[in-house]
């Protein structure tokens, strides 16, 4: 890994093109700017020589075909649609704001193109996944750790379950690998491109076997850690993103969804953009038979950081001490075996509300009464959160009983800043 390694000191650069570059332009500058605008779908490639195109867009493509090297019109529409998808003001020209998002770190999936329109997903709802290789920037079990949480974030809204296995029969193979890795799409060195992957395909035709694979680009320095150290990226924000593709969902241009092309910090909850999405594909979680309790059910982990607790009918107030940590837990009344069946898990829910950042959800712990199922870590929920729900990406058998653990960070700030409203917590069992 020592080449890779030295690839990390590299940083990207944006697109080599003077700022101000407005159509009517010519020369090299315009041969940078196309040169991004084909890489991330935003051009089209000019058609095979004997095809006379009679417009600007091909028939199977509907992306414009520029002509290298003029800023022409293709090329102004590119642009501003690459402006508009990048949430920058649609000017048509290059300028300073565009330059500096063509260096910032993304996706290195296409914004726009065909696979938009190719409907493409999975035909079973049950998928596994391999590593090929680890991360050495992180040990397995927190490679393993990272992959499981995001799939988990998925399967907390619909009803797909994912599940490591076997290479040989795994529709998903989890890759860390550095520039040419074979697949015809090089990675670029440290920032820049950080991770693609590939889309499913249309049923019924069978899978192929690079559909659902998620490559990250090893040049990266991969973390769990939130917030990340310099130059580090987050391992569980870019799967989240990536197994988005990887079950079939393109980017948005959505502000705030995790399937928007670029990476801007940690975000491991998906957004109500991303649910519309995924649920168009594969439909909805129905509730098969919930549990809930109260939030008046919670036990404090650590009394001695509590400030306030009280309780008002069904929810519990709590004021954590300024600049703590603790821990609460609930215990979901859990039916376990059913005519001689054990149940498996849905999804868990919450029910909260914070006075703001001070009272921060930063982790959400799942156990099935003997060992922890599921880890959704920093996921920095704070506000009103009327109803959140985390996944377990293997839907595991229940062996005792379900427990949720929240882990909460109070800052500083007034008592109201620093309150919270546990109001009910449940579990969804499926037979
Ligand atoms: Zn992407
Ligand atoms: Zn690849």
């Amino acid at each position: 890994m020592a080449t890779a390694k030295a690839e990390k000191r590299t940083s990207r650069q944006s697109v080599n093109a003077k700022v101000g570059l407005a159509p009517g332009a010519t020369g090299t500058d315009v041969d940078a700017l196309q040169k991004y605008l084909k890489k991330f779908g935003y051009l089209g490639e000019a058609p095979p020589a004997g095809i006379v195109a009679h417009e600007s867009h091909s028939i199977i493509d509907s992306r414009p075909i520029a002509q290298a090297g003029k800023f022409d019109e293709s090329t102004e529409e590119a642009l501003r649609q690459f402006q508009a998808m990048a949430g920058l003001p649609v000017t048509g020209v290059f300028d300073a704001a565009t330059k500096a998002k063509t260096s910032a770190p993304r996706c290195g999936n296409p914004d726009v193109g065909s696979f938009v329109t190719t409907g493409g997903r999975w035909a079973t709802t049950d998928l596994t996944y391999a590593f090929s290789e680890f991360s050495p920037d992180l040990d397995p079990a927190q490679c393993r750790q990272a992959v499981h949480q995001a799939f988990s974030t998925w399967a907390g809204w619909t009803r797909l379950t994912f599940r490591e296995g076997p290479a040989a029969t795994a529709q998903i193979i989890i890759r860390f690998v550095t520039g040419d890795h074979g697949d015809g799409a090089p990675f670029d060195g440290a920032s820049g491109v950080l991770a693609h992957a590939f889309f499913p395909g249309t049923p019924p035709a069978a899978p192929t076997p690079i559909q659902g694979d998620t490559h990250f680009d090893e040049a990266e320095t991969w973390t769990l850690n939130v917030p990340p150290g310099a130059g580090q990226i987050d391992l569980t924000t870019v799967a989240i993103h990536e197994f988005g593709h990887a079950l079939g969902l393109n980017h948005t241009p959505v502000t705030g969804a995790v399937m928007q092309a670029f990476y801007g910090g940690p975000q491991r909850i998906l957004h109500s953009d991303d649910v519309n999405g995924i649920t168009s594909i594969y439909g909805g979680y129905n509730i098969a038979e919930a549990s809930w309790v109260h939030g008046t059910a919670i036990q404090i982990e650590l009394p001695e950081n509590i400030e306030f607790v009280r309780r008002f009918g069904f929810f519990t107030r709590i004021i954590g001490r300024p600049n703590t940590t603790n821990w609460f837990h609930f215990a979901i009344p859990t039916p376990v075996i059913v005519n001689n069946e054990r149940k498996t898990f849905g999804p868990c829910m919450l029910r909260f509300s914070t006075g703001g950042a001070s009272a921060l959800v930063r982790d959400v712990h799942l156990y099935d009464g003997e060992v922890r199922v599921a880890a959704h870590n920093n996921v920095n929920l704070s506000g009103s959160q009327p109803f959140t729900r985390f996944g377990i990406a293997h839907a595991p058998k229940v062996l005792w009983g379900v427990g949720i653990s929240i882990g909460v960070t109070f800052g500083g700030g007034t008592a109201a800043n620093r309150t919270m409203d546990f109001i009910s917590a449940g579990c969804d069992f499926q037979p």
